[in-house]
Protein backbone atom coordinates (compact mmCIF):
# COMPACT_ATOMS: atom_id res chain seq x y z
CA UNK A 1 0.00 0.00 0.00
CA UNK A 2 2.78 2.41 0.47
CA UNK A 3 4.19 2.14 -2.77
CA UNK A 4 0.90 2.82 -4.49
CA UNK A 5 0.54 5.67 -2.09
CA UNK A 6 4.70 6.68 -3.37
CA UNK A 7 3.24 6.56 -6.62
CA UNK A 8 0.81 9.05 -6.56
CA UNK A 9 2.75 11.53 -4.70
CA UNK A 10 3.37 14.07 -7.34
CA UNK A 11 -0.14 13.26 -8.92
CA UNK A 12 -3.01 15.46 -7.66
CA UNK A 13 -6.68 14.42 -6.19
CA UNK A 14 -8.56 14.61 -9.33
CA UNK A 15 -11.56 12.09 -9.18
CA UNK A 16 -12.92 10.30 -12.26
CA UNK A 17 -15.53 12.46 -13.04
CA UNK A 18 -12.56 14.86 -13.09
CA UNK A 19 -13.09 16.93 -9.68
CA UNK A 20 -10.20 18.19 -8.57
CA UNK A 21 -9.54 18.38 -4.82
CA UNK A 22 -6.84 20.29 -2.27
CA UNK A 23 -5.23 17.72 0.17
CA UNK A 24 -3.17 19.47 2.01
CA UNK A 25 -1.72 18.57 5.57
CA UNK A 26 -1.93 19.94 9.44
CA UNK A 27 1.27 20.87 11.42
CA UNK A 28 2.41 22.46 14.44
CA UNK A 29 6.27 21.57 14.91
CA UNK A 30 8.99 22.20 13.08
CA UNK A 31 9.51 18.48 13.13
CA UNK A 32 6.24 18.03 10.92
CA UNK A 33 7.90 19.88 7.90
CA UNK A 34 9.48 17.35 6.23
CA UNK A 35 5.92 15.87 5.86
CA UNK A 36 5.30 18.58 3.59
CA UNK A 37 7.70 16.78 0.47
CA UNK A 38 7.04 12.90 1.85
CA UNK A 39 2.97 13.40 1.76
CA UNK A 40 2.68 15.24 -1.46
CA UNK A 41 0.42 17.53 0.76
CA UNK A 42 -0.11 20.62 -1.08
CA UNK A 43 0.48 22.98 1.89
CA UNK A 44 -0.03 23.51 5.16
CA UNK A 45 -4.02 23.81 5.51
CA UNK A 46 -3.65 24.11 9.20
CA UNK A 47 -0.77 25.36 11.28
CA UNK A 48 -1.80 25.08 14.55
CA UNK A 49 0.42 27.64 16.69
CA UNK A 50 -0.38 26.76 19.90
CA UNK A 51 1.94 23.79 20.13
CA UNK A 52 5.14 25.56 20.13
CA UNK A 53 3.99 27.20 23.28
CA UNK A 54 2.81 23.77 24.84
CA UNK A 55 5.98 22.32 24.15
CA UNK A 56 7.77 25.19 26.46
CA UNK A 57 8.13 26.44 30.14
CA UNK A 58 7.94 30.21 29.22
CA UNK A 59 6.10 32.67 26.72
CA UNK A 60 7.87 32.84 23.57
CA UNK A 61 9.56 36.26 22.73
CA UNK A 62 8.43 37.99 19.58
CA UNK A 63 11.63 37.46 17.81
CA UNK A 64 11.72 33.90 18.44
CA UNK A 65 8.36 33.52 17.09
CA UNK A 66 9.47 35.25 13.96
CA UNK A 67 11.78 33.06 13.42
CA UNK A 68 10.18 30.31 13.42
CA UNK A 69 7.58 31.39 11.68
CA UNK A 70 9.91 32.26 8.79
CA UNK A 71 11.66 28.94 8.72
CA UNK A 72 8.07 27.44 8.27
CA UNK A 73 7.69 29.72 5.57
CA UNK A 74 11.00 28.89 3.97
CA UNK A 75 10.57 24.82 4.24
CA UNK A 76 7.18 25.17 2.63
CA UNK A 77 8.83 27.08 -0.23
CA UNK A 78 6.45 28.86 -1.94
CA UNK A 79 3.57 26.36 -0.77
CA UNK A 80 0.48 27.97 0.83
CA UNK A 81 0.44 27.89 4.76
CA UNK A 82 -2.58 28.83 7.06
CA UNK A 83 -1.35 29.94 10.68
CA UNK A 84 -3.83 29.71 13.12
CA UNK A 85 -3.59 31.80 15.93
CA UNK A 86 -3.41 30.52 19.01
CA UNK A 87 -6.23 28.20 20.17
CA UNK A 88 -5.39 27.58 23.85
CA UNK A 89 -8.16 26.96 26.58
CA UNK A 90 -9.79 23.61 27.03
CA UNK A 91 -8.67 20.72 25.98
CA UNK A 92 -4.70 22.95 24.96
CA UNK A 93 -4.09 24.27 28.35
CA UNK A 94 -0.83 26.13 29.05
CA UNK A 95 1.36 25.57 31.76
CA UNK A 96 2.46 28.95 32.19
CA UNK A 97 -0.92 30.58 31.67
CA UNK A 98 -3.20 31.59 34.95
CA UNK A 99 -6.49 29.63 34.46
CA UNK A 100 -9.42 29.57 35.55
CA UNK A 101 -11.35 26.99 36.91
CA UNK A 102 -14.42 26.69 34.64
CA UNK A 103 -16.93 24.12 34.77
CA UNK A 104 -17.32 23.51 31.23
CA UNK A 105 -13.99 24.18 29.59
CA UNK A 106 -14.60 23.62 26.10
CA UNK A 107 -17.39 25.95 26.58
CA UNK A 108 -15.72 28.33 28.07
CA UNK A 109 -12.58 31.12 27.82
CA UNK A 110 -10.98 29.75 24.96
CA UNK A 111 -8.91 30.37 21.96
CA UNK A 112 -10.63 33.96 20.15
CA UNK A 113 -12.31 34.69 23.50
CA UNK A 114 -8.77 34.88 25.06
CA UNK A 115 -7.13 36.59 21.72
CA UNK A 116 -9.52 39.48 22.62
CA UNK A 117 -10.37 39.76 25.80
CA UNK A 118 -6.21 39.93 26.33
CA UNK A 119 -5.02 40.89 22.80
CA UNK A 120 -1.06 41.54 23.76
CA UNK A 121 -0.16 37.54 23.14
CA UNK A 122 -2.29 37.38 19.57
CA UNK A 123 -1.08 41.15 18.80
CA UNK A 124 2.75 39.31 19.60
CA UNK A 125 2.06 36.93 17.36
CA UNK A 126 0.40 38.82 14.36
CA UNK A 127 3.13 41.12 14.63
CA UNK A 128 6.11 37.78 14.36
CA UNK A 129 3.55 36.64 12.01
CA UNK A 130 3.88 39.67 9.51
CA UNK A 131 7.56 40.09 10.05
CA UNK A 132 8.05 36.47 8.99
CA UNK A 133 6.47 36.92 6.04
CA UNK A 134 9.12 39.86 5.15
CA UNK A 135 6.86 40.90 1.89
CA UNK A 136 5.65 37.05 1.04
CA UNK A 137 1.85 35.94 0.98
CA UNK A 138 0.38 35.51 4.30
CA UNK A 139 -2.68 33.48 5.53
CA UNK A 140 -3.83 33.09 8.86
CA UNK A 141 -7.03 32.50 10.38
CA UNK A 142 -8.69 32.71 14.01
CA UNK A 143 -9.86 29.72 16.16
CA UNK A 144 -13.45 29.61 17.62
CA UNK A 145 -15.06 32.55 15.94
CA UNK A 146 -18.64 32.10 16.82
CA UNK A 147 -19.90 35.52 15.76
CA UNK A 148 -19.44 38.22 13.27
CA UNK A 149 -18.27 40.90 15.41
CA UNK A 150 -16.02 38.29 16.88
CA UNK A 151 -14.27 38.07 13.61
CA UNK A 152 -14.27 41.97 12.79
CA UNK A 153 -12.31 42.24 15.57
CA UNK A 154 -10.17 39.91 15.30
CA UNK A 155 -9.54 40.92 11.43
CA UNK A 156 -9.27 44.30 12.89
CA UNK A 157 -6.55 43.54 15.03
CA UNK A 158 -4.75 42.30 11.56
CA UNK A 159 -5.31 45.64 10.35
CA UNK A 160 -3.60 47.55 13.16
CA UNK A 161 -0.61 45.49 12.82
CA UNK A 162 0.03 45.79 9.46
CA UNK A 163 -0.25 49.26 10.12
CA UNK A 164 2.08 49.60 12.83
CA UNK A 165 4.71 47.36 11.02
CA UNK A 166 4.36 49.62 8.08
CA UNK A 167 4.97 52.38 10.11
CA UNK A 168 8.28 50.67 11.45
CA UNK A 169 9.60 50.51 7.96
CA UNK A 170 9.51 46.88 7.90
CA UNK A 171 8.23 44.88 4.47
CA UNK A 172 4.41 44.15 4.68
CA UNK A 173 3.44 40.67 3.41
CA UNK A 174 2.54 40.67 -0.66
CA UNK A 175 -1.23 39.77 0.39
CA UNK A 176 -2.67 38.96 3.26
CA UNK A 177 -5.70 36.27 3.58
CA UNK A 178 -7.95 36.26 6.44
CA UNK A 179 -9.83 33.51 7.21
CA UNK A 180 -12.71 32.31 10.06
CA UNK A 181 -12.45 28.83 11.69
CA UNK A 182 -15.85 27.61 11.08
CA UNK A 183 -16.23 25.12 15.12
CA UNK A 184 -19.34 26.51 16.05
CA UNK A 185 -22.71 25.61 14.55
CA UNK A 186 -23.75 29.46 15.28
CA UNK A 187 -21.83 30.30 11.96
CA UNK A 188 -23.48 28.33 9.98
CA UNK A 189 -26.70 30.44 10.25
CA UNK A 190 -24.29 33.68 10.32
CA UNK A 191 -24.89 36.71 8.37
CA UNK A 192 -24.19 36.58 4.83
CA UNK A 193 -21.37 39.76 5.50
CA UNK A 194 -19.56 36.86 7.50
CA UNK A 195 -19.18 35.12 4.50
CA UNK A 196 -18.27 37.88 2.44
CA UNK A 197 -16.03 39.59 4.22
CA UNK A 198 -13.97 36.19 5.74
CA UNK A 199 -10.93 35.65 3.13
CA UNK A 200 -11.54 31.88 3.40
CA UNK A 201 -13.27 29.41 5.95
CA UNK A 202 -12.02 26.58 7.61
CA UNK A 203 -14.40 23.90 8.85
CA UNK A 204 -12.79 22.77 12.52
CA UNK A 205 -14.39 19.57 11.99
CA UNK A 206 -13.31 18.08 15.71
CA UNK A 207 -14.68 20.97 17.75
CA UNK A 208 -17.99 21.39 15.11
CA UNK A 209 -18.95 17.35 15.71
CA UNK A 210 -18.73 17.97 19.40
CA UNK A 211 -20.93 20.77 19.62
CA UNK A 212 -23.63 19.80 17.23
CA UNK A 213 -23.77 16.12 18.70
CA UNK A 214 -23.58 17.58 22.56
CA UNK A 215 -20.19 15.20 22.42
CA UNK A 216 -17.59 16.42 24.47
CA UNK A 217 -14.57 15.17 21.73
CA UNK A 218 -12.44 14.48 24.83
CA UNK A 219 -14.87 11.85 26.50
CA UNK A 220 -14.33 8.22 25.83
CA UNK A 221 -17.77 7.55 26.90
CA UNK A 222 -19.30 9.47 24.45
CA UNK A 223 -16.84 10.55 21.68
CA UNK A 224 -17.39 8.29 19.11
CA UNK A 225 -21.17 7.93 20.14
CA UNK A 226 -22.02 9.71 17.00
CA UNK A 227 -21.23 8.99 13.48
CA UNK A 228 -19.68 12.17 11.13
CA UNK A 229 -21.22 10.67 8.28
CA UNK A 230 -24.33 10.83 9.95
CA UNK A 231 -27.38 12.57 7.80
CA UNK A 232 -27.93 15.32 10.25
CA UNK A 233 -23.97 16.10 10.27
CA UNK A 234 -23.60 15.42 6.48
CA UNK A 235 -26.58 17.68 5.52
CA UNK A 236 -25.30 20.68 8.14
CA UNK A 237 -21.69 20.70 6.58
CA UNK A 238 -23.74 20.99 3.22
CA UNK A 239 -25.64 24.08 4.33
CA UNK A 240 -22.06 25.46 4.91
CA UNK A 241 -20.70 23.99 1.51
CA UNK A 242 -24.08 25.67 0.15
CA UNK A 243 -23.61 29.21 1.39
CA UNK A 244 -19.79 29.56 0.65
CA UNK A 245 -20.96 28.65 -2.86
CA UNK A 246 -23.19 31.73 -2.88
CA UNK A 247 -20.24 33.94 -1.60
CA UNK A 248 -17.96 32.63 -3.64
CA UNK A 249 -15.74 31.84 -0.32
CA UNK A 250 -13.07 29.56 -0.40
CA UNK A 251 -14.32 26.41 2.05
CA UNK A 252 -12.23 23.82 3.37
CA UNK A 253 -12.24 21.42 6.30
CA UNK A 254 -9.24 20.73 8.88
CA UNK A 255 -10.53 18.28 11.75
CA UNK A 256 -9.24 14.81 11.86
CA UNK A 257 -12.15 13.26 9.72
CA UNK A 258 -10.84 14.73 6.57
CA UNK A 259 -8.06 12.49 6.97
CA UNK A 260 -10.39 8.99 6.43
CA UNK A 261 -11.06 8.42 3.21
CA UNK A 262 -14.55 7.15 3.64
CA UNK A 263 -15.35 10.17 5.45
CA UNK A 264 -13.26 12.20 2.68
CA UNK A 265 -14.88 10.88 0.00
CA UNK A 266 -18.31 11.69 1.64
CA UNK A 267 -16.93 15.80 1.92
CA UNK A 268 -15.88 16.20 -1.33
CA UNK A 269 -19.83 14.29 -2.75
CA UNK A 270 -21.15 17.37 -0.79
CA UNK A 271 -19.34 19.89 -2.30
CA UNK A 272 -15.79 20.53 -0.38
CA UNK A 273 -12.97 21.02 -2.32
CA UNK A 274 -10.19 21.38 0.08
CA UNK A 275 -9.10 19.25 2.94
CA UNK A 276 -6.43 19.69 5.19
CA UNK A 277 -5.40 16.44 7.32
CA UNK A 278 -2.09 14.72 9.06
CA UNK A 279 0.64 13.95 6.53
CA UNK A 280 0.22 10.04 6.91
CA UNK A 281 -3.81 10.24 5.90
CA UNK A 282 -2.92 12.26 2.14
CA UNK A 283 -1.95 9.10 0.07
CA UNK A 284 -4.75 7.36 1.20
CA UNK A 285 -7.23 9.94 1.04
CA UNK A 286 -5.84 11.01 -2.54
CA UNK A 287 -6.23 7.09 -3.38
CA UNK A 288 -9.59 6.68 -2.47
CA UNK A 289 -10.44 9.98 -4.17
CA UNK A 290 -8.54 8.83 -7.60
CA UNK A 291 -10.67 5.85 -8.03
CA UNK A 292 -14.17 7.67 -7.47
CA UNK A 293 -16.80 9.42 -9.19
CA UNK A 294 -18.65 12.04 -7.16
CA UNK A 295 -21.58 12.05 -8.45
CA UNK A 296 -21.85 8.25 -7.98
CA UNK A 297 -21.05 8.90 -4.55
CA UNK A 298 -23.86 11.98 -4.19
CA UNK A 299 -26.43 9.73 -5.51
CA UNK A 300 -25.67 6.81 -2.73
CA UNK A 301 -25.22 9.63 -0.35
CA UNK A 302 -28.74 10.90 -1.47
CA UNK A 303 -30.79 7.63 -1.49
CA UNK A 304 -29.45 7.14 1.87
CA UNK A 305 -30.93 10.03 3.00
CA UNK A 306 -34.21 9.80 1.50
CA UNK A 307 -34.66 6.18 2.73
CA UNK A 308 -34.51 7.04 6.54
CA UNK A 309 -30.79 6.25 7.58
CA UNK A 310 -29.19 7.65 10.09
CA UNK A 311 -26.28 7.71 8.65
CA UNK A 312 -25.48 7.21 5.03
CA UNK A 313 -22.20 5.18 6.18
CA UNK A 314 -23.84 1.68 5.62
CA UNK A 315 -25.16 2.47 2.14
CA UNK A 316 -21.14 4.00 0.91
CA UNK A 317 -19.39 1.03 2.53
CA UNK A 318 -21.85 -1.56 1.08
CA UNK A 319 -20.89 1.01 -2.33
CA UNK A 320 -17.52 0.74 -2.14
CA UNK A 321 -17.67 -2.79 -1.76
CA UNK A 322 -19.46 -3.68 -4.48
CA UNK A 323 -17.07 -1.47 -6.65
CA UNK A 324 -14.83 -4.44 -5.82
CA UNK A 325 -12.99 -2.83 -2.08
C1 LIG B 1 -10.91 21.27 14.85
O1 LIG B 1 -11.50 21.68 15.85
O2 LIG B 1 -11.38 20.48 14.04
C2 LIG B 1 -9.54 21.73 14.56
C3 LIG B 1 -9.00 21.53 13.38
O3 LIG B 1 -8.86 22.34 15.54
P1 LIG B 1 -8.35 21.60 16.86
O4 LIG B 1 -8.47 20.12 16.65
O5 LIG B 1 -6.95 22.04 17.04
O6 LIG B 1 -9.29 22.13 17.90
MG1 LIG C 1 -10.84 23.32 17.06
Amino acid sequence: ALKRYASIRKEPALTLCGSRVALTMNAGLMADLPSLDSSGAEGVGLFRTELQFLVRSNVPRRSELAALYARVMDAADGKRVVFRTLDIGSDKMLPYMKRRDEPNPALGWRAIRVGLDRPGVMRMQLQALIRAANGRPLALMFPFIAQLDEFRAAREHVFNELEREERLGRALPEKVEIGAMLETPSMAFAPRQFYEEADFISIGGNDLKQFFFAADRENEHVRRRYDTLNVSFLTFLELIVKRCAETGTPLSFCGEDAGRPVEALCFAAIGLRALSMRPASIGPVKHMLRKSDLSEARAVIDAARASGAQSVRPAVMDWLRRRGE
